[in-house]
């Protein structure tokens, strides 16, 4: 059956629109309203349930400053004035930059802060997993000047992940620094539940996931995507199901929207949580906005319409279901994408290392 392509209706004028009939019609993007940058997928551990299967064994590849710029211009431009002044950061709003483990290199990230503080992007905070709060000297001296060059806030990430290789005293310095420096407004703890329980328990130093479970806490209150490593780490604490039952939805919402977009070192546009998927170069992110022609797409072209075409287009290339089944679409989707990664020449599945390092 011939894949139906219509417009998302954005609420805006649609552009890029084609109707000739022998072609299909351009897929709008809207401009997004709040986003995060990717300095690098490298990071200081490799989290069980990390979605964008960042870890110390990717190569340290920075985003270049020129290239940055170009992405933050492109971001200002439709983000500028979406936000009250004065308003507190917030996880799905203004920028935020993450990577990997942004604080890797300082020296970048506080170059960073400060063009986006200039180009006036609203909202900006960093995303961190503490690793690197090892003093309070440090921290406080860091915090401090990234606060100077225009930092609002900050998101510091607490999990039974994380905890198997960030020590949690860690944690509660940066925790308890960062609200000194930025105010109880400005400060995310993502996820507080865990922030709590971690400090009722008197938790000190690291402690792996499976002592964790075993002391009978849960990940009943976690905000969990079984995306990316998850996928592979953590299949085993989830029931699992044949492909089918994934068949019939497609991912449309998710992939064509204009909130908590990502944009990474390489400058591929991620739509959503969605990593592997690049819908193009953000460095023109006027390009996009003006519409993708889902032709040169088969992945994505798939996915807008419904999984089960991602399904045939896998095993068109030979793919193989899995016999033991998957714990969501998202690892369905992404199983598939690994191996058409592997097998073919799709533009849209970048970057091609991310497919390697599910697995790290
Ligand atoms: S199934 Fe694939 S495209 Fe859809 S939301 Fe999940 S990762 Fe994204």
């Amino acid at each position: 059956m011939p894949l139906q392509w219509r417009a998302l209706d954005t609420g805006r004028p649609k552009v890029g629109v084609r109707s000739c009939p022998m072609v299909f019609q351009m897929v709008a993007v809207p401009r997004p309203v709040s986003a995060g940058v990717l300095l690098t997928y490298k990071c200081s551990g490799a989290c069980r349930h990390c979605m964008y299967a960042c870890s110390p064994r990717w190569p340290a590849d920075w985003i270049a400053v020129d290239d940055a710029e170009r992405v933050l211009e492109g971001l200002a431009s439709s983000m500028r004035g979406r936000y009250p002044p004065d308003a507190p950061v917030g996880v799905n709003s203004g920028l935020h930059f993450t990577g990997g483990e942004p604080f890797l290199n300082f020296e970048l990230l506080l170059g960073l802060v400060g063009i986006a503080a200039d180009l006036g992007i609203p909202g900006i905070f960093v995303e961190t997993n503490a690793s690197w709060c090892v003093t309070d000297a440090v921290v406080r001296d860091r915090l401090r000047a990234l606060r100077g060059a225009g930092l609002r806030g900050i998101l510091i990430s607490v999990n039974p992940f994380l905890l198997e290789h960030v020590p949690f005293e860690r944690t509660k310095r940066a925790v308890r620094i960062a609200l000194e420096v930025f105010g109880p407004r400005n400060v995310l703890v993502y996820q507080a539940p865990f922030y709590e329980e971690l400090s009722r328990l008197g938790i000190e130093g690291t402690l792996p996931l499976e002592e964790y479970l075993k002391e009978g806490y849960g990940l009943a209150c976690a905000e969990l995507f079984l995306s990316g490593r998850a996928a592979y780490k953590l299949a085993h604490l989830f029931p699992r199901y044949p492909a089918r039952r994934f068949f019939g939805s497609s991912c449309r919402r998710e992939l064509i929207r204009d909130w908590h977009v990502h944009v990474d070192n390489y400058c591929n546009f991620i739509p959503g949580f969605c990593a592997g998927l690049s819908l193009g170069d953000a460095r023109d992110l006027t390009a996009i906005c003006a519409g993708i022609d889902p032709a040169g797409y088969p992945v994505l072209r798939a996915l807008l319409a419904d999984l089960a075409e991602l399904y045939r287009l896998g095993v068109a290339h030979g793919y193989v279901e899995r016999e033991e089944g998957y714990i969501s679409r998202c690892h369905l989707c992404l199983d598939i994408r690994r191996h058409l990664a592997r097998r073919g020449d799709f533009p849209e599945l970048a970057p091609r290392a991310f497919y390697e390092h599910l697995e790290d």
